[in-house]
């Protein structure tokens, strides 16, 4: 394995790659006007062919890396399963999905599938007999699809596996390894991790080809973060400085972290009875309720998530204003993955951490890790929380219709913006997101009886629907 040598250089134009104009046109009408650190390191190496470990957390532009270099490669014309990405959750994979499709949106009939868990395997079956270019999805499922026939890879020539560590660390590796061993060896192979144990480097042993090892320094990547310290005698005082700086900094979405899920619950509920708008999400909550906070979070209509590690992983919200850590992480690589979800490729961001005598080591450890000194600061004065509390703008209506009853964003939109004595301004429904056999729309709170009576009576694809107001 050798490192790069590539200079790091944070002003490089996408236009220095060579790129089909179309993939460039895109990049630019998307907004990315210049590459992220770890796409200007890692591009040239995978455009040239080569298999690359990299680096790379979420809010990196990792997506954008690998996503780049798979359409650069794919032939179109050939309509067979060239790429495969592997992820560890469902969540994630469906991001990924996202921005494969954000990306390949100037070139017509790309065909993405994405096949998880958790998801009915039946019509999997029936999506892959249509045949796609690109396949994007998590290993159990992919795993069941290879062994029973169902997903061939013999045309496959770029393997990618996205968040490495954390598929090993759900136990993936035996599926890894019946997956991996089903592609053809002359495969590119690309792989993507937030830290690199020992598991790792045996696996990229094992299945790449003098890989080039790109690695993206903290100290770069931290650069647009603000970070602030505070330092509290007890789990009391903890709560009490996390109310505080929750009032100093009334943002449309904060996440909070917590080591454990019992604290998870906890402090959600402890906010929740003083009056903030806050949803926990842990690896307790049933699937269907993780997807559902997750949805209403990202669509504002709840402006705190408190949340473990494990859960927020996949979380992408490209507007994440704030992140408290409740604790400090256990290892540094985790606190580093934690504030770089707020600051996202370019804009900057908020990272509050609350520590006690009892953390000391793991900020001294950070210091060591940031190559800074870390001061704590002074809390805010407390008679901030007199003052009302931030509420959500907007509210979640669910549908009980999906994409199985054929509803569509449209509908939902055209049923709220029906002209009328009482028409919805266009510019107060926020997100939609039609899933099987649900939808979710966000209305600006101010809207929302209206927006209830009007779904409930209008009607959609020549039905009504029953929907209901999600209450946070
Ligand atoms: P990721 O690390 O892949 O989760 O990406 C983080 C976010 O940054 C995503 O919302 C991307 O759409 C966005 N992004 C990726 N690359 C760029 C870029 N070069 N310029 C601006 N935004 C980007």
């Amino acid at each position: 394995m050798h490192e790069s040598t590539n200079t790091p250089n944070n002003n490089q134009a996408f236009s220095s790659l060579n790129l089909t104009p179309e993939l460039l046109k895109n990049l630019s009408s998307l907004g990315y006007e210049k590459m992220t650190p770890i796409q200007a390191q890692s591009l040239p190496e995978m455009l040239a062919g080569k298999d690359v470990i990299a680096q790379g957390k979420t809010g990196s532009g990792k997506t954008a890396a690998f996503g780049l270099a798979l359409l650069e490669k794919l032939q179109v014309k050939r309509f067979r399963i060239q790429s495969m990405i592997l992820c560890p959750t469902r969540e994630l994979a469906d991001q990924v999905a996202k921005e494969i499709r954000k990306l390949a949106r100037a070139i017509h009939n790309i065909k993405v599938l994405t096949l998880c868990g958790g998801t009915p395997f039946g019509p999997q079956i029936g999506s892959l007999e249509h045949g796609a270019h690109i396949i994007v999805g998590t290993p159990g499922r992919i795993e069941e699809h290879v062994i029973k026939g169902t997903l061939k890879l013999d045309d496959l020539n770029l393997l990618i596996l996205d968040e490495a560590d954390r598929m090993l660390e759900m136990g993936f590796e035996a599926a890894l390894d019946n997956i991996i061993d089903r592609t053809p060896v002359d495969r590119q192979t690309l792989l993507f991790s937030a830290t690199f144990p020992k598991q790792i480097k045996a696996i990229s042993e094992s299945i790449m080809t003098e890989p080039t090892l790109i690695k993206v320094s903290a100290s770069e990547d931290k650069s647009n973060i603000n970070q602030h310290f505070y330092h509290v005698a007890d789990d009391e005082e903890r709560f009490e400085a996390t109310r505080l700086l929750l009032m100093a900094n009334p943002v449309e979405s904060t996440v909070i972290f917590c080591n454990t899920k019992k604290e998870t619950q906890a402090v959600c509920q402890s906010l929740h009875n003083d009056g903030f708008s806050v949803l926990a999400l842990h690896g307790d909550l049933e699937q269907r309720d993780r997807d559902q906070t997750l949805l209403r979070f990202a669509n504002k209509s709840v402006a705190i998530l408190v949340a473990t590690d494990v859960a927020a992983r996949g979380l992408d919200i490209d507007s994440l204003d704030v992140v408290i850590n409740y604790h400090i992480a256990h290892d540094s690589e985790v606190h580093i993955h934690r504030i770089g979800r707020t600051g996202r490729a370019g804009s900057s961001g908020i990272a509050l951490s609350i520590y006690s005598d009892k953390e000391s080591y793991k900020v001294g450890l950070l210091e060591d890790e940031l190559d800074q000194t870390i001061k704590a600061e002074l809390l805010p004065a407390s008679d901030i929380l007199a003052k009302p509390r931030l509420q959500a703008k907007m509210a979640t209506i669910q549908i009980d219709g999906g994409k199985k009853q054929k509803v569509r964003p449209g509908d939902i939109l055209g049923a709220l913006t029906a002209k009328g004595s009482s028409a919805i301004k266009g510019a107060d429904v926020g997100k939609i997101n039609v899933l099987d056999n649900k939808a979710y729309v966000a209305v600006n709170k101010k809207a929302l009886k209206l927006a209830l009576e009007k779904l409930s009576k209008g009607k959609m694809k020549g039905r009504s629907f029953k929907v209901r107001y999600l209450a946070v």
